[in-house]
């Protein structure tokens, strides 16, 4: 952990020294420009002790994991299982087991919707989803819904565009409902759904609940097992690790009853001609050689969120948001999407400005070093119901600063500007 962050409490957290564990932050990224990376939410960027990790793995011991008997083998094997440890951990998960290594997100979702879904879906069940969510948490739900016979339900948001918790009980009146997927944290306009009352509703009322932690995990700890979810997945690459890995986490009891997805190497004790005998949890969902350097830079990659403190971090990214909404806001024909109060709302701001098209924006924006996103974010649902086609994005990690946002909005200022001047 050799360049973790530990602001004593009540301080502040120190941004410079923050700013200086992530590369390319104070880098040109063309000759006099220097990068504002407002696309967290896609992306984060990689502190260098993850990046230090996966080239640790890479030039000293590149071997295969489980099945070598050799040394460097082992050295990545307990490196490869010390990082589902160290998850277990941040997620207050007693069994690492019941994590499993996936490509990202939306992987560990199409799993759950394949086998839990096969499993406990019949013709006329439903699965919750809200408007809200990313294409990863809706997708694999309509792929197994049309295969079984179950039904899709949407949680309706308010006219705020907040999530309503009386839509969802209504959802629950026929009895039918099975499953409860939901984002803890929108990737458009970063409304964090009520995750509590939403798992104690929906397990009061026999259904599972899933949670899409993509987006909230960089920005708040989740603790599975003392919310009582029954699946949880994320992708590292967001949390400040690799991109290509990801974990799902289930109750032991369904990953248990489920049947994998994917057979081959690792996922089987004995193979005989017609038929195979499935390996213990993990290893039973995990076919294949894994994402073995990606798995040990996100280990690192909680090493760096266990040092950080979590209070002083969540207060500078709420000065973040409230300082984006103040002076974004203030942009002539600036229009945020979502409530504009920031209470209960991530470091995301998804935005329109009148008169531009989101692309030439992140364009023009890019022209100054700016890094936003432009398109549908893939929640092309979510911009149905706001009746655009696109937005853009502007997205805050603990790296960012006030002044910076100074910069965005003073860079669409002069967009507005030059634009009049046509
Ligand atoms: N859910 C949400 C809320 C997301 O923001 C994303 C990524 N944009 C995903 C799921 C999918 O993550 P991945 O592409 O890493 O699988």
């Amino acid at each position: 952990m050799a360049d973790a962050v530990v602001s004593g409490v009540g301080a502040g957290l120190d941004v410079e020294r923050v700013r200086a564990d992530f590369p390319p932050l104070g880098e040109e990224v063309r000759p006099g420009v220097s990068l504002r990376y407002f696309d967290s939410a896609a992306t984060a960027l990689k502190p260098r002790s993850v990046i230090e990790a996966v080239r640790e793995c890479m030039a000293e011991y590149p071997a295969n994991v489980h099945r070598g008997l050799h040394v460097l083998s082992e050295r990545a094997t307990e490196a490869f299982e010390g990082a589902r440890m160290k998850v277990a951990a941040y997620l207050g998960v007693d069994d690492p087991a019941q994590l499993i290594f996936t490509r990202g997100t939306t992987e560990a979702i199409n799993l759950v919707a394949r086998s839990w879904g096969k499993l406990s879906l019949r013709p006329g069940d439903a699965i919750v989803v809200s408007e809200l969510e990313h294409h990863a948490n809706l997708v694999p739900w309509q792929m197994i819904a049309r295969e079984t016979g179950a039904e899709l339900r949407y949680v309706e948001l308010t006219e705020e565009l907040e999530y309503d918790l009386d839509a969802f009980d209504r959802l629950f009146d026929d009895g039918r409902v099975r499953m409860v997927a939901t984002t803890g944290m929108s990737n458009v306009t970063g409304i964090r759904p009520p995750i509590e009352e939403i798992v104690r509703r929906s397990r009061e009322r026999g259904a599972r609940v899933l949670i899409d932690a993509a987006q909230s995990l960089a920005h708040e700890r989740l603790d599975v097992a003392g919310l009582g979810v029954d699946f949880a997945a994320f992708s590292a690459h967001k949390v400040f690790g690799p991109t290509g890995v990801g974990v799902l986490y289930g109750r032991r009891e369904h990953l248990e009853a489920m049947e994998p997805v994917l057979g081959g190497g690792n996922m089987v004790l004995r193979v005989e001609r017609h038929r195979a005998v499935w390996n213990e949890l993990p290893d039973k969902f995990e076919a294949g050689t894994p994402p073995i350097a990606e798995a040990i830079g996100l280990g690192a990659a909680v090493d760096y969120l266990e040092g950080l403190d979590h209070q002083a971090v969540a207060r500078h990214e709420r000065a973040l948001i409230e300082h984006a909404h103040q002076v974004l806001g203030a942009v002539e024909g600036f229009r945020i999407l979502g409530p504009r109060s920031t209470a209960g709302k991530g470091p995301i701001v998804g935005f329109t400005l009148d008169g531009t098209h989101p692309h030439d924006l992140s364009h023009l924006l890019d022209r100054s070093g700016v890094a936003i996103r432009a398109g549908h974010h893939c929640a092309m649902p979510l911009h149905a119901r706001l009746g655009i086609p696109a937005s853009a994005r502007a997205s805050f990690a603990l790296y960012n600063t006030t002044e910076e946002i100074d910069h965005l909005a003073g860079a669409l200022g002069s967009i507005k500007g030059l634009l009049r001047r046509r």
